[in-house]
Protein backbone atom coordinates (compact mmCIF):
# COMPACT_ATOMS: atom_id res chain seq x y z
CA UNK A 1 0.00 0.00 0.00
CA UNK A 2 0.97 3.74 -0.75
CA UNK A 3 1.44 5.99 1.62
CA UNK A 4 -1.13 8.28 -0.37
CA UNK A 5 -4.76 7.52 0.49
CA UNK A 6 -7.86 9.20 -1.95
CA UNK A 7 -8.45 12.44 -0.78
CA UNK A 8 -11.32 13.29 1.97
CA UNK A 9 -14.76 12.65 1.17
CA UNK A 10 -13.45 11.38 -2.58
CA UNK A 11 -13.57 7.65 -3.35
CA UNK A 12 -11.96 5.87 -6.37
CA UNK A 13 -14.04 3.86 -8.80
CA UNK A 14 -12.80 0.71 -9.38
CA UNK A 15 -13.92 -2.36 -11.77
CA UNK A 16 -16.14 -4.39 -11.41
CA UNK A 17 -18.25 -1.29 -9.78
CA UNK A 18 -16.73 1.00 -12.25
CA UNK A 19 -18.88 -0.88 -14.62
CA UNK A 20 -21.95 0.59 -13.09
CA UNK A 21 -20.95 3.65 -13.12
CA UNK A 22 -20.50 4.12 -16.82
CA UNK A 23 -24.24 2.27 -17.71
CA UNK A 24 -25.58 4.80 -15.44
CA UNK A 25 -24.27 7.50 -17.40
CA UNK A 26 -25.19 6.22 -20.54
CA UNK A 27 -28.73 5.59 -19.37
CA UNK A 28 -28.87 9.07 -18.14
CA UNK A 29 -27.74 10.22 -21.55
CA UNK A 30 -29.88 7.82 -23.82
CA UNK A 31 -33.15 9.31 -23.73
CA UNK A 32 -30.97 12.91 -24.26
CA UNK A 33 -29.49 11.80 -27.25
CA UNK A 34 -32.45 10.53 -28.55
CA UNK A 35 -34.64 14.00 -28.18
CA UNK A 36 -32.01 16.39 -29.93
CA UNK A 37 -29.42 17.39 -27.31
CA UNK A 38 -26.02 17.50 -28.24
CA UNK A 39 -22.94 16.70 -26.35
CA UNK A 40 -21.01 19.75 -24.26
CA UNK A 41 -18.16 19.47 -22.57
CA UNK A 42 -16.51 22.11 -20.64
CA UNK A 43 -13.30 23.02 -18.17
CA UNK A 44 -13.12 21.60 -14.95
CA UNK A 45 -12.74 25.08 -13.61
CA UNK A 46 -14.47 28.61 -14.43
CA UNK A 47 -13.50 31.94 -13.40
CA UNK A 48 -15.04 31.91 -10.12
CA UNK A 49 -17.43 35.20 -10.56
CA UNK A 50 -18.90 33.32 -13.09
CA UNK A 51 -20.40 30.76 -10.46
CA UNK A 52 -20.65 33.81 -7.82
CA UNK A 53 -22.85 35.66 -10.31
CA UNK A 54 -24.45 32.75 -12.10
CA UNK A 55 -25.36 30.26 -8.90
CA UNK A 56 -25.62 33.01 -6.45
CA UNK A 57 -23.68 35.19 -4.00
CA UNK A 58 -26.16 33.94 -1.27
CA UNK A 59 -26.01 29.80 -2.02
CA UNK A 60 -24.78 27.31 0.41
CA UNK A 61 -22.49 26.51 -3.02
CA UNK A 62 -20.88 29.79 -3.47
CA UNK A 63 -20.62 30.77 0.41
CA UNK A 64 -19.29 27.59 1.61
CA UNK A 65 -18.65 24.67 -1.05
CA UNK A 66 -16.43 26.57 -3.81
CA UNK A 67 -12.90 25.20 -4.12
CA UNK A 68 -11.72 28.54 -5.15
CA UNK A 69 -7.67 29.34 -6.26
CA UNK A 70 -5.45 31.72 -7.34
CA UNK A 71 -3.38 30.76 -10.00
CA UNK A 72 0.04 31.56 -10.33
CA UNK A 73 -0.63 34.57 -13.19
CA UNK A 74 -3.00 35.84 -10.44
CA UNK A 75 -6.63 34.60 -12.33
CA UNK A 76 -9.29 33.46 -9.53
CA UNK A 77 -10.57 30.29 -10.36
CA UNK A 78 -13.02 27.89 -9.04
CA UNK A 79 -13.66 24.05 -9.63
CA UNK A 80 -17.09 23.50 -10.93
CA UNK A 81 -19.48 23.44 -8.43
CA UNK A 82 -22.08 22.70 -11.00
CA UNK A 83 -22.71 22.42 -14.88
CA UNK A 84 -25.29 24.80 -15.51
CA UNK A 85 -23.66 28.37 -15.14
CA UNK A 86 -20.48 26.49 -17.69
CA UNK A 87 -22.65 25.69 -20.11
CA UNK A 88 -24.61 28.91 -20.33
CA UNK A 89 -21.15 30.59 -20.43
CA UNK A 90 -19.97 28.30 -23.09
CA UNK A 91 -23.02 28.24 -25.28
CA UNK A 92 -23.35 32.33 -25.26
CA UNK A 93 -19.40 32.57 -26.00
CA UNK A 94 -19.98 30.63 -29.22
CA UNK A 95 -22.90 32.37 -30.09
CA UNK A 96 -24.80 29.01 -30.11
CA UNK A 97 -28.35 31.04 -29.61
CA UNK A 98 -27.52 33.13 -32.88
CA UNK A 99 -26.07 30.39 -35.16
CA UNK A 100 -28.63 27.50 -34.96
CA UNK A 101 -32.49 26.73 -33.53
CA UNK A 102 -33.28 27.68 -30.46
CA UNK A 103 -33.91 26.00 -27.92
CA UNK A 104 -29.89 24.89 -27.78
CA UNK A 105 -29.94 21.83 -26.61
CA UNK A 106 -27.30 20.27 -24.53
CA UNK A 107 -25.95 17.69 -22.60
CA UNK A 108 -23.07 17.08 -20.17
CA UNK A 109 -21.53 14.66 -17.93
CA UNK A 110 -18.35 15.33 -15.46
CA UNK A 111 -16.90 15.70 -12.27
CA UNK A 112 -18.33 18.43 -9.87
CA UNK A 113 -16.85 19.71 -6.65
CA UNK A 114 -17.93 20.71 -3.34
CA UNK A 115 -16.36 21.27 -0.41
CA UNK A 116 -18.99 19.36 1.84
CA UNK A 117 -19.29 17.75 5.03
CA UNK A 118 -18.77 14.08 3.33
CA UNK A 119 -21.20 11.23 4.32
CA UNK A 120 -22.78 8.60 2.37
CA UNK A 121 -24.41 10.10 -0.58
CA UNK A 122 -22.31 13.59 0.03
CA UNK A 123 -18.76 13.67 -1.17
CA UNK A 124 -16.43 16.32 -2.08
CA UNK A 125 -15.66 14.68 -5.73
CA UNK A 126 -19.22 13.91 -7.19
CA UNK A 127 -20.33 12.90 -10.87
CA UNK A 128 -23.43 14.29 -12.82
CA UNK A 129 -25.34 14.05 -16.16
CA UNK A 130 -26.98 16.85 -16.86
CA UNK A 131 -28.96 18.45 -19.43
CA UNK A 132 -30.15 22.28 -20.76
CA UNK A 133 -32.63 23.63 -23.26
CA UNK A 134 -31.06 27.23 -24.03
CA UNK A 135 -33.42 29.83 -24.84
CA UNK A 136 -37.36 28.82 -25.13
CA UNK A 137 -40.02 29.63 -22.78
CA UNK A 138 -42.63 26.63 -23.59
CA UNK A 139 -44.64 24.16 -20.90
CA UNK A 140 -43.52 21.41 -23.64
CA UNK A 141 -39.59 22.07 -22.83
CA UNK A 142 -40.44 21.66 -18.27
CA UNK A 143 -42.10 18.86 -19.22
CA UNK A 144 -39.55 17.07 -21.85
CA UNK A 145 -37.15 17.73 -19.12
CA UNK A 146 -39.15 15.71 -16.70
CA UNK A 147 -40.37 12.69 -18.72
CA UNK A 148 -36.72 12.38 -19.74
CA UNK A 149 -34.89 12.36 -16.66
CA UNK A 150 -38.10 10.56 -15.30
CA UNK A 151 -37.09 7.70 -18.48
CA UNK A 152 -33.73 7.64 -17.37
CA UNK A 153 -34.53 6.30 -14.21
CA UNK A 154 -37.20 3.79 -15.53
CA UNK A 155 -34.89 2.77 -18.23
CA UNK A 156 -32.33 1.50 -15.14
CA UNK A 157 -35.27 0.00 -13.11
CA UNK A 158 -35.36 2.51 -10.77
CA UNK A 159 -38.92 2.38 -9.16
CA UNK A 160 -38.89 4.07 -5.92
CA UNK A 161 -38.32 7.75 -6.27
CA UNK A 162 -40.57 10.35 -6.39
CA UNK A 163 -40.62 13.39 -8.47
CA UNK A 164 -41.51 16.87 -6.77
CA UNK A 165 -43.04 19.71 -8.32
CA UNK A 166 -43.19 23.56 -7.73
CA UNK A 167 -43.28 27.22 -9.45
CA UNK A 168 -40.92 29.43 -8.05
CA UNK A 169 -43.13 32.35 -10.02
CA UNK A 170 -41.15 35.26 -12.18
CA UNK A 171 -39.87 38.61 -12.28
CA UNK A 172 -43.34 39.84 -11.90
CA UNK A 173 -44.63 37.76 -8.68
CA UNK A 174 -41.64 36.57 -7.02
CA UNK A 175 -40.36 39.92 -5.28
CA UNK A 176 -44.45 40.22 -4.15
CA UNK A 177 -44.38 36.95 -2.78
CA UNK A 178 -40.41 37.75 -1.11
CA UNK A 179 -41.89 40.70 0.45
CA UNK A 180 -44.59 38.89 2.25
CA UNK A 181 -42.56 36.22 3.18
CA UNK A 182 -39.80 37.98 4.51
CA UNK A 183 -42.12 39.95 6.84
CA UNK A 184 -43.31 36.58 8.05
CA UNK A 185 -39.57 35.73 8.77
CA UNK A 186 -39.07 38.97 10.96
CA UNK A 187 -41.57 38.03 13.48
CA UNK A 188 -40.12 34.73 14.34
CA UNK A 189 -37.13 33.50 16.58
CA UNK A 190 -34.19 32.75 14.12
CA UNK A 191 -30.54 32.77 14.96
CA UNK A 192 -28.38 35.07 13.34
CA UNK A 193 -27.32 33.75 10.30
CA UNK A 194 -30.75 32.52 9.35
CA UNK A 195 -31.97 35.82 10.19
CA UNK A 196 -28.94 37.15 7.42
CA UNK A 197 -30.43 34.58 4.79
CA UNK A 198 -33.70 35.74 5.32
CA UNK A 199 -32.75 39.43 4.47
CA UNK A 200 -30.71 38.05 1.23
CA UNK A 201 -32.70 35.12 -0.06
CA UNK A 202 -35.82 34.46 2.49
CA UNK A 203 -37.22 31.67 -0.03
CA UNK A 204 -34.26 29.84 0.83
CA UNK A 205 -35.11 29.60 4.47
CA UNK A 206 -38.09 27.32 3.69
CA UNK A 207 -35.44 24.70 2.53
CA UNK A 208 -33.93 25.08 6.03
CA UNK A 209 -33.51 21.09 7.12
CA UNK A 210 -33.79 21.81 11.60
CA UNK A 211 -36.94 20.85 13.20
CA UNK A 212 -36.71 23.92 15.42
CA UNK A 213 -37.24 26.35 12.26
CA UNK A 214 -39.59 24.01 10.13
CA UNK A 215 -41.88 24.19 13.03
CA UNK A 216 -41.76 27.93 12.72
CA UNK A 217 -42.66 27.86 9.34
CA UNK A 218 -45.98 26.21 9.42
CA UNK A 219 -48.09 29.02 8.43
CA UNK A 220 -45.48 30.76 6.10
CA UNK A 221 -47.01 32.42 2.88
CA UNK A 222 -46.80 29.86 0.47
CA UNK A 223 -45.83 30.79 -3.08
CA UNK A 224 -48.40 28.85 -4.84
CA UNK A 225 -51.25 31.56 -3.76
CA UNK A 226 -48.80 34.79 -4.66
CA UNK A 227 -48.51 32.76 -8.64
CA UNK A 228 -49.10 35.19 -11.27
CA UNK A 229 -51.87 34.24 -14.04
CA UNK A 230 -49.38 33.68 -16.46
CA UNK A 231 -47.14 31.72 -14.34
CA UNK A 232 -50.34 29.87 -12.78
CA UNK A 233 -51.39 29.11 -16.79
CA UNK A 234 -47.56 27.66 -17.66
CA UNK A 235 -47.46 25.84 -14.72
CA UNK A 236 -50.88 23.89 -15.54
CA UNK A 237 -49.86 23.39 -18.80
CA UNK A 238 -46.69 21.50 -17.52
CA UNK A 239 -48.18 19.36 -15.02
CA UNK A 240 -50.72 18.83 -17.63
CA UNK A 241 -48.26 17.78 -20.18
CA UNK A 242 -46.53 15.47 -17.96
CA UNK A 243 -49.72 13.90 -16.51
CA UNK A 244 -50.45 12.71 -20.25
CA UNK A 245 -47.54 11.53 -20.88
CA UNK A 246 -48.35 9.08 -17.84
CA UNK A 247 -45.26 10.67 -15.03
CA UNK A 248 -46.62 10.99 -11.76
CA UNK A 249 -45.37 13.56 -9.63
CA UNK A 250 -46.50 15.62 -6.28
CA UNK A 251 -46.88 19.39 -5.91
CA UNK A 252 -44.39 20.64 -3.36
CA UNK A 253 -45.23 24.20 -2.69
CA UNK A 254 -41.93 24.08 0.18
CA UNK A 255 -39.61 23.15 -2.78
CA UNK A 256 -37.15 25.68 -3.45
CA UNK A 257 -34.12 24.18 -4.35
CA UNK A 258 -30.45 25.77 -3.54
CA UNK A 259 -29.90 28.03 -6.65
CA UNK A 260 -30.49 31.29 -6.83
CA UNK A 261 -31.33 31.45 -10.48
CA UNK A 262 -34.34 29.43 -10.78
CA UNK A 263 -37.43 30.45 -12.32
CA UNK A 264 -40.89 29.10 -12.40
CA UNK A 265 -40.49 25.72 -12.69
CA UNK A 266 -38.49 23.42 -10.43
CA UNK A 267 -38.13 19.78 -9.47
CA UNK A 268 -36.57 17.24 -7.64
CA UNK A 269 -35.82 13.47 -8.16
CA UNK A 270 -35.92 12.16 -4.67
CA UNK A 271 -35.16 8.31 -3.45
CA UNK A 272 -37.03 6.56 -0.56
CA UNK A 273 -33.86 4.57 0.24
CA UNK A 274 -31.45 6.63 0.60
CA UNK A 275 -31.96 8.49 3.99
CA UNK A 276 -31.02 11.80 4.70
CA UNK A 277 -29.10 12.45 1.49
CA UNK A 278 -32.37 11.88 -0.61
CA UNK A 279 -31.87 13.95 -4.08
CA UNK A 280 -31.16 12.10 -6.61
CA UNK A 281 -31.20 15.04 -9.19
CA UNK A 282 -33.00 18.13 -9.78
CA UNK A 283 -33.47 21.04 -12.23
CA UNK A 284 -35.81 23.94 -13.27
CA UNK A 285 -35.94 26.78 -15.24
CA UNK A 286 -33.46 29.47 -14.98
CA UNK A 287 -34.95 32.97 -17.37
CA UNK A 288 -32.77 35.26 -15.83
CA UNK A 289 -29.67 33.44 -15.29
CA UNK A 290 -28.16 34.44 -19.20
CA UNK A 291 -28.58 38.08 -18.40
CA UNK A 292 -27.12 37.82 -14.71
CA UNK A 293 -23.66 36.58 -16.81
CA UNK A 294 -23.91 39.48 -18.54
CA UNK A 295 -25.91 37.89 -22.00
CA UNK A 296 -29.27 38.50 -23.25
CA UNK A 297 -32.29 37.26 -22.11
CA UNK A 298 -32.47 33.48 -22.92
CA UNK A 299 -35.06 31.84 -21.04
CA UNK A 300 -33.73 28.12 -20.03
CA UNK A 301 -34.52 25.07 -18.32
CA UNK A 302 -32.35 22.10 -17.30
CA UNK A 303 -31.30 19.48 -14.73
CA UNK A 304 -28.55 17.20 -13.60
CA UNK A 305 -28.43 13.78 -11.85
CA UNK A 306 -25.97 12.68 -10.01
CA UNK A 307 -24.58 9.51 -10.86
CA UNK A 308 -23.14 8.71 -7.41
CA UNK A 309 -26.62 9.06 -5.93
CA UNK A 310 -28.41 6.92 -8.52
CA UNK A 311 -26.04 3.98 -8.07
CA UNK A 312 -26.67 4.25 -3.90
CA UNK A 313 -30.71 4.43 -5.07
CA UNK A 314 -29.65 0.85 -7.65
CA UNK A 315 -27.83 -0.60 -4.68
CA UNK A 316 -30.88 0.27 -2.36
CA UNK A 317 -33.48 -1.03 -4.17
CA UNK A 318 -31.34 -4.64 -4.96
CA UNK A 319 -31.46 -3.96 -8.88
CA UNK A 320 -28.75 -5.72 -10.46
CA UNK A 321 -27.96 -3.63 -14.12
CA UNK A 322 -27.55 -5.82 -16.93
CA UNK A 323 -23.69 -4.92 -17.72
CA UNK A 324 -22.41 -7.49 -20.16
CA UNK A 325 -19.31 -9.19 -19.20
CA UNK A 326 -15.75 -6.83 -20.42
CA UNK A 327 -14.64 -10.66 -22.04
CA UNK A 328 -16.17 -12.62 -23.77
CA UNK A 329 -13.16 -14.59 -25.05
CA UNK A 330 -10.15 -15.75 -23.03
CA UNK A 331 -6.90 -17.40 -24.57
CA UNK A 332 -4.53 -19.58 -22.67
CA UNK A 333 -1.75 -20.57 -24.52
CA UNK A 334 0.66 -23.14 -23.19
CA UNK A 335 4.16 -22.90 -24.45
CA UNK A 336 5.79 -20.65 -26.33
CA UNK A 337 4.78 -21.75 -29.91
CA UNK A 338 1.07 -21.54 -28.78
CA UNK A 339 1.89 -17.93 -27.12
CA UNK A 340 2.76 -16.43 -30.44
CA UNK A 341 -0.05 -18.07 -32.36
CA UNK A 342 -2.97 -17.42 -29.62
CA UNK A 343 -1.52 -13.79 -29.24
CA UNK A 344 -1.68 -12.87 -33.02
CA UNK A 345 -5.02 -14.74 -32.92
CA UNK A 346 -6.41 -12.61 -29.64
CA UNK A 347 -5.46 -9.28 -32.01
CA UNK A 348 -7.42 -10.95 -34.86
CA UNK A 349 -10.52 -11.71 -32.56
CA UNK A 350 -10.00 -8.16 -31.06
CA UNK A 351 -10.41 -6.52 -34.74
CA UNK A 352 -13.14 -8.57 -35.80
CA UNK A 353 -14.94 -6.83 -32.63
CA UNK A 354 -14.90 -9.71 -30.20
CA UNK A 355 -14.11 -8.53 -26.40
CA UNK A 356 -10.90 -11.04 -25.82
CA UNK A 357 -8.41 -11.10 -22.90
CA UNK A 358 -5.32 -13.28 -23.18
CA UNK A 359 -3.33 -15.26 -20.45
CA UNK A 360 -0.06 -13.03 -19.92
CA UNK A 361 3.00 -14.30 -17.95
CA UNK A 362 3.02 -17.65 -19.53
CA UNK A 363 1.21 -19.08 -16.09
CA UNK A 364 0.63 -22.60 -15.88
CA UNK A 365 -2.42 -23.91 -17.14
CA UNK A 366 -4.47 -23.75 -13.83
CA UNK A 367 -4.08 -20.36 -12.57
CA UNK A 368 -4.77 -19.59 -16.29
CA UNK A 369 -8.17 -21.36 -16.23
CA UNK A 370 -8.39 -19.32 -12.82
CA UNK A 371 -7.88 -15.80 -14.74
CA UNK A 372 -10.28 -16.85 -17.36
CA UNK A 373 -12.85 -18.10 -15.04
CA UNK A 374 -12.66 -14.91 -13.30
CA UNK A 375 -12.40 -12.73 -16.44
CA UNK A 376 -16.53 -14.01 -17.09
CA UNK A 377 -15.24 -14.87 -20.79
CA UNK A 378 -18.21 -17.82 -22.02
CA UNK A 379 -15.30 -19.06 -24.20
CA UNK A 380 -11.59 -20.12 -23.52
CA UNK A 381 -9.53 -20.56 -26.05
CA UNK A 382 -6.59 -23.06 -24.97
CA UNK A 383 -4.14 -24.02 -27.43
CA UNK A 384 -0.91 -26.60 -26.25
CA UNK A 385 1.78 -27.64 -29.03
CA UNK A 386 0.19 -31.15 -29.97
CA UNK A 387 -2.98 -28.82 -30.78
CA UNK A 388 -0.62 -26.94 -33.05
CA UNK A 389 0.77 -29.12 -34.31
CA UNK A 390 -2.82 -30.34 -35.97
CA UNK A 391 -3.77 -27.12 -36.77
CA UNK A 392 -6.06 -26.61 -33.97
CA UNK A 393 -7.27 -25.10 -31.02
CA UNK A 394 -9.66 -26.16 -28.12
CA UNK A 395 -12.78 -23.59 -27.71
CA UNK A 396 -13.96 -24.31 -23.94
CA UNK A 397 -17.46 -23.08 -23.11
CA UNK A 398 -17.18 -21.62 -19.81
CA UNK A 399 -21.09 -22.46 -19.19
CA UNK A 400 -21.19 -25.94 -20.68
CA UNK A 401 -17.88 -26.78 -19.39
CA UNK A 402 -17.77 -29.01 -23.04
CA UNK A 403 -14.41 -28.47 -24.94
CA UNK A 404 -14.27 -28.76 -28.54
CA UNK A 405 -11.18 -28.78 -31.49
CA UNK A 406 -11.60 -26.33 -33.78
CA UNK A 407 -9.43 -25.70 -36.74
CA UNK A 408 -6.70 -22.55 -36.48
CA UNK A 409 -8.16 -21.23 -39.29
CA UNK A 410 -11.70 -21.09 -38.44
CA UNK A 411 -11.46 -19.79 -34.68
CA UNK A 412 -12.78 -16.29 -35.19
CA UNK A 413 -15.25 -17.36 -37.47
CA UNK A 414 -16.66 -20.12 -35.11
CA UNK A 415 -16.50 -17.60 -31.70
CA UNK A 416 -18.49 -14.88 -33.96
CA UNK A 417 -21.27 -17.33 -34.74
CA UNK A 418 -21.32 -18.89 -31.38
CA UNK A 419 -21.49 -15.02 -29.63
CA UNK A 420 -24.05 -14.65 -32.33
P1 LIG B 1 -28.42 18.49 -1.70
O1 LIG B 1 -29.65 19.21 -1.27
O2 LIG B 1 -28.44 17.03 -1.39
O3 LIG B 1 -27.17 19.17 -1.22
P2 LIG B 1 -28.21 19.93 -4.16
O4 LIG B 1 -29.50 20.66 -4.25
O5 LIG B 1 -27.03 20.66 -3.64
O6 LIG B 1 -28.41 18.59 -3.30
P3 LIG B 1 -27.86 19.96 -7.00
O7 LIG B 1 -26.95 21.12 -6.99
O8 LIG B 1 -29.24 20.17 -7.47
O9 LIG B 1 -27.88 19.27 -5.55
O10 LIG B 1 -27.20 18.78 -7.83
C1 LIG B 1 -27.97 17.79 -8.52
C2 LIG B 1 -27.67 16.42 -8.00
O11 LIG B 1 -26.27 16.21 -7.87
C3 LIG B 1 -28.20 16.13 -6.62
O12 LIG B 1 -29.55 15.76 -6.67
C4 LIG B 1 -27.32 14.98 -6.17
O13 LIG B 1 -27.76 13.75 -6.71
C5 LIG B 1 -26.01 15.33 -6.79
N1 LIG B 1 -25.13 15.95 -5.80
C6 LIG B 1 -25.09 17.24 -5.41
N2 LIG B 1 -24.14 17.43 -4.48
C7 LIG B 1 -23.56 16.22 -4.28
C8 LIG B 1 -22.49 15.74 -3.45
N3 LIG B 1 -21.82 16.57 -2.64
N4 LIG B 1 -22.17 14.43 -3.50
C9 LIG B 1 -22.84 13.58 -4.32
N5 LIG B 1 -23.83 13.96 -5.12
C10 LIG B 1 -24.20 15.26 -5.12
MG1 LIG C 1 -26.07 20.76 -1.84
Amino acid sequence: MSTFKAPKGTYDLLPPDSAKFLAVREAIAAPLKNSGYGYIETPGFENVELFARGVGESTDIVTKEMYTLTTKGGDELALRPEGTASVLRAALEANLHKVGNLPVKLWYSGSYYRYERPQKGRYRHFSQVGAEAIGAEDPALDAEMIILADQAYRSLGLQNFRILLNSLGDKECRPVYREALQSFLRGLDLDEETIRRAEINPLRVLDDKRADVQKQLVGAPVLRDYLCDACKAYHEEVRALITAAGVAFEDDEKLVRGLDYYTRTTFEFVHDGLGSQSAVGGGGRYDGLSEMIGGPALPSVGWALGVDRTVLALEAEGVELDIPAATSVYAVPLGEEARRVLFAKVVELRKAGVATDFSFTGRGLKSAMKNAHRSGARYVVVAGERDLAEGQVQIKDMDSGEQEPVALDAVVAELQRRLG
